[in-house]
């Protein structure tokens, strides 16, 4: 990316961030659900999967309605994030106790995300771009929401790890 002048070049700029961050997911998120032992985390991963295979798709949606071009930008927080979820995959740990450090390093992605298209979602509003508003928010809205369901499965797999 060029230099940023405006912040509609802010704004591709975390867009190309974020575009990437999302496709380093795709790749990781069958890991994750792979390594994870209860049923609720392991569906609950492969339904985000194919979330954000849409929040991917968006994120092209929005560069064509910028007239911008649809590029990554490499993330190194994310590939940093996953790089920590590996880590917890590999840990020899008992079930539970790995089920746990996986929701972790998961709900670290969701929270990195839900910044990134706050952030993203906010300029668009502050710039008037009304469609690209609404088509961000749906992916914040997921985002959110699976964020929410790990907190959930987390204190049932949180309860059997009481002492
Ligand atoms: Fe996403
Ligand atoms: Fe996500």
């Amino acid at each position: 990316m060029a230099k940023i002048e405006t912040l509609r070049d802010l704004l591709i700029d975390e867009l190309m961030d974020l575009y990437n961050a999302e496709q380093q997911l795709v790749k990781a998120l069958p890991k994750m659900a792979n390594a994870a032992n209860n049923e609720d985390l392991k569906d609950g991963f492969t339904e985000h999967l194919a979330q954000t295979e849409g929040h991917v798709e968006r994120l092209e949606q929005v560069f064509g309605l910028l007239e911008a071009p649809v590029k990554g930008k490499k993330c190194k927080a994310m590939e940093g994030l996953i790089a920590e979820g590996e880590e917890k995959i590999d840990e020899d740990a008992s079930a539970t106790l790995k089920d746990a450090a996986l929701i972790c390093a998961a709900q670290k992605v969701e929270h990195y995300e839900i910044a990134g298209y706050g952030t993203v979602r906010t300029f668009a509003e502050v710039l008037g771009y009304d469609d690209i508003v609404s088509i961000l928010q749906e992916t914040l809205d997921e985002e959110s929401e699976t964020d929410e369901t790990l907190t959930a499965i987390a204190s049932s797999i949180n309860a059997e790890l009481q002492p």
